[in-house]
């Protein structure tokens, strides 16, 4: 910070706080994770300043001989991490990924089956306010109500009745493991291509702790900042028939320059999930958000689906006076960051909600174990329970995350 700090003190200033703010809190977003210092590093470093448009072997600029290094490494060890024939590094984000998966063998108005958003889809699932609910005519499944897990059966009538193009599997907010071979059975039976959206499992999946869609989709697609651990961005992975494609559809069709600098990141971070430390971290998360999950629950709270296979948990609030809005704000008080977010058969605005969603990839990643992780339920629940614990619950927070930094061993 030495450099920022003498020629930018106003931004210098906005840096400490944020790192105050992470250090000393609970940060419970599943969607996001804490880098190793090696990542933040590369993304950190000269190679932000190079132009370098095109492909390994195939760029616009001169100059681009390390780049082709950097990209190749990224590339082949992706490859490698999930077992698959093609891969490109370049999407800037788990968006622009799904944008050109989509733009690579669909054309603007055909049929997409995918998951509601209010049932824990993604934006570029088909939200009217999203590219994709513009330019593609999305259906969309969601939760059984019953069980509150994926129905096959519903997917399955939906696409026999409305014949997509493509069927997306793949959540922003569902705890549950996901059937890939259940869809892909349903897509192939209907003529559709299947994609699967593993930007939230992406980790688990690459350390096996979460079935693979390598072998059943068609095009996978992930950010690589969330269970995966890297710097900020996305990847798309197929076969090598479909990689030409996919190849154009990124540059030149929805993007220009890569950042070089986040596929550098995105390089280091790859190396590290192939390393066995990766795959015990992968453990770990899915141990921890079961005991946050069994805690809530012994504590009197409902739980979407009544559990979690993965990395997450969705507190149902429903029938209570609580929303997910004053659960958010009211544990952000207390120095622990959730989200907001709506549950089945949400009966409250998108701005309010029932529910919230609790991961633990970023937790984990400073070393945190069952105990820990016990201790943490214990003070939501508190929270949630009544507003005058916070300011007790506020400094035992601070106490457990000085006993775990940020950047302990944990996180190389
Ligand atoms: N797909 C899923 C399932 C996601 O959860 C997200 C982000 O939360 C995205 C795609 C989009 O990623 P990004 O925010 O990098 O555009």
């Amino acid at each position: 910070m030495q450099f920022i700090k003498s020629c930018d003190p106003e931004i210098a200033s906005v840096i400490d706080s944020e790192y105050s703010r992470q250090e000393y809190g609970l940060n419970l977003i599943a969607s996001e994770n804490t880098v190793s210092r090696a990542v933040m590093e590369a993304q950190g470093s000269i190679m932000t300043n190079k132009y370098a448009e095109g492909y390994p072997a195939k760029r616009y600029y001169g100059g681009c001989q390390y780049m082709d290094q950097a990209e190749n490494l990224a590339i082949e060890r992706v490859k490698k991490l999930f077992g698959v024939e093609f891969a490109n590094v370049q999407p800037h984000s788990g968006s622009q990924a799904n944008m050109a998966a989509y733009l690579s063998v669909l054309s603007p108005g055909d049929g997409i089956l995918a998951m509601d958003l209010s049932h824990g889809g993604h934006l570029t699932h088909g939200a009217g306010v999203s590219f994709s609910g513009r330019l593609f005519n999305f259906s969309h499944y969601g939760l059984n109500p019953e069980t509150e897990t994926i129905d096959l059966n519903q997917v399955e009538d939906l696409a026999r009745a409305n014949k997509p193009k493509m069927i997306v599997a793949g959540a922003s907010a569902y705890p549950r493991t996901i059937d890939f071979k259940g869809f892909s059975e349903i897509a192939k039976a209907c003529g559709a291509i299947f994609l699967v959206d593993m930007a939230h499992i992406a980790g688990l999946v690459a350390a096996g702790v979460h079935p693979t869609p390598v072998g059943y989709a068609d095009i996978i697609t992930s950010t690589t900042h969330k269970t995966l651990r890297g710097p900020r961005g996305g990847l798309i992975l197929s076969s090598a028939e479909l990689g030409k494609k996919i190849n154009s559809q990124i540059f030149p069709g929805i993007q220009g320059g890569p950042l070089m600098h986040v596929i550098t990141a995105k390089a280091v971070a790859f190396k590290e999930a192939l390393s066995p430390g990766f795959t015990e971290y992968q453990k770990q998360v899915v141990k921890n958000a079961a005991v946050l999950a069994d805690v809530l629950m012994e504590r009197g709270y409902k739980l979407v689906s009544n559990g979690t296979d993965n990395h997450m948990v969705l507190v149902d609030f429903s029938g209570l006076d609580i929303t997910g809005k004053d659960a958010e704000d009211r544990l952000g008080r207390a120095n622990i960051t959730v989200n907001k977010n709506t549950v089945p058969n949400e009966k409250r605005s998108p701005f309010v909600t029932s529910g919230v969603r609790i991961g633990v990839p970023l937790v984990t990643s400073r070393g945190m174990d069952e105990a820990a992780v016990g201790a943490i339920a214990g003070f939501i629940c508190d929270v949630l329970d009544d507003e005058a614990n916070v300011p007790d619950v506020a400094v035992k927070v601070k106490d457990l995350c000085t006993r775990y930094p940020l950047y302990g061993d944990a996180a190389c």
